[in-house]
Formats: structure tokens, sequence, C-alpha cells
């Protein structure tokens, strides 16, 4: 059992007294001890049993690349040996002026089933689910390493959060807590391929999480070529769930639109894609497609990304065009994972 994948009362009913408990989860997310050897106001017997019957760590560092931009993305082993990413992006004054953001991007899963087209993530298949210490210890991790406070969580790691619903919960309620880390509701964005169910499910959770979804194509077709989820959850109930979770929240949610050239770049998509966001009250994130070692999509040059956005301008929808971060050091979508491996 994982001290990291536990609320806190749980270990108030492993641990007693509660202060001891309290201890421990100081000792873990305000002082990030490595060891419970380090938890030095804890009495020996109680360090040498917790040792035996708990892990404290679920992840090893395996490699650290940063990019000139100052993106750090981090290899992770399991304790299966599988191989994660997590990317750290910074605040870059200046770039985005006043923001202080240090947003961790986690992944869910080790590998995935879903099969985009275009990721690379999905290249060696779907291993398994992440338990909830895992995903909570990438976070841990990243600002242990780093000697920054996270204040920011993306869920656009590697695999689909909605396809292990209960382990990203739990891992965003912990690291939410008061006990934990502390990191606001509002602060975390769970990105989905467009799982339905997942979609209703969080609108109706009591936590204000974020959404964002993978639309990719403003078409069944279009969306279709490049997205076998699509299949399963074609547009017309992907909208209906969005505009549920829109109704439910009364907030914003983000459409992602990835522009691979001559697949989803058209001006008609812009226009389409201007009326399902309107429908919605989703702001629109355009993001040009980060090339894939071995797979043939190209993103289209920056003149084409800039007419895409102008249109749904036009349209008075909310349009940013995502300035790249971390493209030199494989930053996108399961590349570094692929490189290592290979
Ligand atoms: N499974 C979830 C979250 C992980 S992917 C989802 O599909 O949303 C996070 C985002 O990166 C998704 O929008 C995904 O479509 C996008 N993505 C995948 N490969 C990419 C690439 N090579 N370039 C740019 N974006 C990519």
């Amino acid at each position: 059992m994982n001290i990291k994948g536990l609320y806190r009362d749980e270990l108030i009913k492993l641990i007693t007294p509660v202060y001891r408990a309290d201890q421990i989860l100081q000792w873990v997310y305000e002082k990030q001890a490595e060891s419970f050897d380090a938890m030095t106001n804890l009495p020996a017997p109680l360090r040498a049993k917790l040792a035996e019957e708990f892990a404290l760590n679920a992840l090893k560092e395996v490699k650290t690349r940063h990019a000139t931009d100052t993106t750090e993305k981090f290899l992770f082993k399991l304790h299966d040996g599988s191989l994660i990413e997590t990317v750290l992006i910074p605040a870059t004054p200046g770039l985005t002026s006043t923001d202080d953001r240090q947003t961790v991007c986690v992944s869910t899963q080790a590998g995935c089933a879903f099969g985009c087209k275009f990721c690379a993530s999905g290249l060696d298949g779907f291993k398994r689910n992440l338990s909830a210490a895992e995903i909570v210890d990438q976070v841990w991790q990243v600002q242990k390493l780093m000697k920054q406070k996270v204040n920011n969580i993306v869920v656009m790691g590697m695999g689909e959060p909605f396809a292990n619903y209960e382990n990203v919960l739990r891992a965003l309620r912990i690291l939410n807590a008061p006990w934990a880390f502390g990191i606001g509701a509002r602060k975390m964005t769970v990105s989905t391929v467009g799982i339905v169910t997942g979609i209703r499910r969080l609108a109706e959770e009591p936590m204000q999480i974020r959404l964002a979804v993978s639309l990719h194509g403003a078409t069944d077709e279009v969306r279709g070529k490049i997205m076998p989820i699509n299949r399963k959850f074609p547009l017309k109930e992907l909208m209906a769930a969005c505009e549920y979770y829109a109704q439910v929240k009364g907030k914003m949610l983000t459409f992602e639109y990835i522009l691979i050239e001559n697949v989803n770049d058209m001006i008609e998509q812009a226009h389409k894609l201007a009326g399902m966001a309107r429908r919605v009250h989703a702001k629109v994130n355009l993001i040009p497609y980060n090339p894939v070692e071995g797979l043939p999509w190209q993103r289209p040059d920056r003149d084409r990304c800039k007419v895409f956005q102008h249109v749904l301008r036009q349209a008075g929808i909310s349009a940013t065009l995502r300035i790249e971060k971390g493209t030199d050091i494989a930053a996108a979508c399961g590349q570094l994972r692929l490189q290592h491996e290979r």
C-alpha cells in the first residue's frame, strides 16, 4: 500500500493516534521526506513498521531532459518496469506576461488503448492503468526534483483519464486536499479523447475541475478518420455531453484542436468548429501538430494556422494558437518514452 494513494481518513484508520497520521502526512507532503527513516519525530518502532507495511515512492526517475524554453521532461519507471512521462511547463514571464503558473502534465496510464492515428502514446499499445499513488507521485517527484511549488495540473500526458476514472479522481482529490498539496480544483484540467460517460460523470463531481475535450475534427468524417473513439461516441453524442457539462457546471470548457496539414486544417472545418464552440460556450486551443517519428502527419505552416484561428475569432470564439514549448526535447505526447525504448 502506498501512502501517496491514501486519503487522510483512510490513513487515520491504519495509524493511531490521529496526530501520528498527521505527522506522517506532514513529512510526506510538506517536508517531502524520501524515506520513513527521515521522519525523525516518529518513534523508531513506528518508522520500522511503516517501512514494512507501506511504500512511499511509486516512481523512479530514469531520465530528465531540459528544453531551451525551460520545459522539463521526466521519464519515470514504475515498479513493474513500465515507463511513463511527466512534463513540467514553467511560467514563461515575458511570453505570457504575469503568469506565475508551474504546470505539471501528468500521465494516467502506461500506454494508451485509444489509438488516435497521430499520437505517439498508443504506438506501443496499452499496458495498464496507473494507481492513484503513481499519479500523485508524478507531481510529488517533479516538485521535489525542481524545488518549485506546483500550482497547476493538466491531465494531458500519456493515457486516457476517463478510462481510469476512479484512480484519476482519487489522485486529484489528494492533490487538492489541504493536508497534501492543496492545489485548487480550478487549477486542474482533465483532457479526454471524448468519452461521453466520463464527461457526464465529471459534471456531477462536486469538485470544480476543468474539462478539455480533444476534438481535432469538426465533422464525423474528419474526426472519424483520425480518432477511432468517434465510432463509439460520434460528435452528436459528444456535443450533448459537453452541453450537459457546461450547463451543470456553468463553466467554460476547452476544445483542443491539433492542426494537421491537409487532414483537419480546412477552412470549412474552422467554420463548423466555430458553430460547435458557440453552442457549448467552449474556447478553442489550437495546437500545431507535433510530428512523430514514423508517422506521416505534418503541421500546417504558420500562416495557415493563423488563418484557421482568424476564422474562429471572426466568429466571436476565443481561440488561442499554442506557442510550442519543449519540442526540442520531444515533450509531445509519448515521444521521449518511445525514443528511450527504441
Ligand atoms: N487521452 C487524453 C489526454 C492525453 S493526450 C486526450 O486524448 O485528450 C493530450 C492531448 O495531446 C490530446 O489533445 C491529444 O490529442 C494531443 N496530442 C497527441 N499527440 C499529439 C501530437 N503529436 N501533437 C500535438 N498534440 C498531440
